[in-house]
């Protein structure tokens, strides 16, 4: 049996938003390895022995797949949402330059999934429907400085903004620090979307003008997305759409 490493995306939540490709890949894995939770959304079967592990250790989740598929094995590497945003597809790659050159010849592939992002803005509407970025509010992987130049950038160039990994209970501050920069370097009451655990039974989806947005209304089960400066909101009984329209004036 030839060995294969897919990485996969389970998407936001709900089983509907797995993609066939992804439901084909389980099916025929030996071994399915991630963090615990998302592997517990994968059904056990007589086959396949799943090797849930802690948050943080992805390096050695890429090597123990790795070496598995080097013996043969068909291995899953499951993560939530889209495996190349903020998850699992970027540590596999860097165990693979950095570990032994038959790494290199292995069968590996990525299976693509909705991401939170995508899934938050298709429920508010369409704001991330002209130019936008993605930002890792994490500072476990690079200096906060670093966010906050980006943060400060991303507003002066007048994208939309999908925040992922907001705020921890190990690092309350960084969230607070975000708000207060919006709101010093934006001026304007532009609409946020706080969406929680989109396509779970716990979801929750919250519009909130800049100027009223606090601290606690995200969690790690949150994405968040700012407006631009043209961002819309259509109100009527009920949540209100949103949606960045597809032109700016010249
Ligand atoms: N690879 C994932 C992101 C992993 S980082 C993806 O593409 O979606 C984890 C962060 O993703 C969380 O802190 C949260 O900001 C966001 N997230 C993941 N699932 C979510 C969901 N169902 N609803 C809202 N945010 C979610």
């Amino acid at each position: 049996m030839s060995g294969s490493v897919t990485i996969a995306g389970l998407g936001p939540g709900a089983e509907a938003l797995v993609t066939p490709e992804v439901s084909a890949a389980l099916a025929e894995a030996t071994d399915v390895v991630g963090y615990i939770p998302y592997v517990a959304r994968v059904a056990a079967r007589p086959g396949l022995t799943l090797h849930p592990s802690d948050n943080r250790v992805e390096l050695d989740r890429s090597r123990h797949a790795l070496e598995m598929a080097s013996e043969g094995r068909r291995v899953v590497v499951v993560s939530s949402g889209d495996p190349g945003v903020f998850a699992m597809a970027s540590a596999v790659f860097e165990a693979v330059e950095a570990g032994p050159d038959a790494w290199r010849d292995l069968d590996i592939r990525v299976l693509p999934g909705i991401t939170a992002m995508l899934a938050a803005a298709a429920r508010a509407g369409a704001p991330l429907g002209h130019d936008f970025c993605a930002i890792n509010l994490s500072d476990n992987l690079k200096p906060w400085a670093l966010i906050e130049k980006r943060l400060r950038l991303a507003v002066e160039a007048d994208f939309a903004m999908a925040f992922y990994n907001p705020r921890s209970k190990s690092r309350p501050e960084g969230f607070v620090r975000t708000l207060d920069i919006l709101k010093d370097a934006c001026g304007d009451a532009r609409p946020v979307i706080f969406a929680r655990a989109v396509s779970t039974p716990d979801e929750a989806l919250r519009v909130v003008p800049l100027p009223d947005c606090r601290p606690e209304m995200a969690d790690m089960r949150t994405v968040v997305i700012v407006g631009s400066a043209t961002t819309r909101v259509i109100a009527r009984d009920g949540a209100p759409f949103v949606y960045t329209p597809r032109s700016v004036a010249p």
